[in-house]
């Protein structure tokens, strides 16, 4: 009995070959994430955030993206607890999330990002 990931290799569609390759290729995909982002690189990004480089301009000085070390920090909780740290310890709101910030100035602590994830929920439920 072949593996359902090798039955889709071999052409097969059915709902198993097909949910069985779609897990092979995410953890494929979370391996190439974490592999494009060796320790090295991990400490840079961190070092810069901690003194006050944002997490998008650190990733681009470094190579990398935004979305990428955010994507990261998803698949990898402790990677997501350091990004968490360096942000706070770059706070700039002192835990309020500043309601009304100038995006030069944003502040990017955990808090600020949980803030502004709701604000943009409740302006999306808004305007639909
Ligand atoms: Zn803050």
């Amino acid at each position: 009995m072949l593996k359902d990931a090798t039955r889709y290799r071999y052409g097969n569609r059915d709902d198993a070959a097909r949910c069985a390759h779609v897990d092979e290729e995410n953890a494929r995909r979370r391996e190439l994430l974490a592999a494009a982002h060796p320790a090295w690189l991990r400490r840079a990004l961190l070092e810069a955030i901690r003194d006050g480089v944002s997490p998008r301009e650190a990733a681009e000085r470094l190579r990398t993206s935004f979305q990428a070390i955010y994507a990261l920090a998803r698949i990898d909780p402790e990677w997501g607890r350091e990004l968490d740290e360096a942000t706070s310890a770059a706070c700039t709101c002192e835990g309020t999330g500043w309601k009304r910030q100038e995006p030069r100035k944003r502040c990017h602590c955990p808090i600020a990002r949980a803030y502004r994830a709701e604000e943009s929920r409740r302006e999306r439920a808004q305007n639909p």
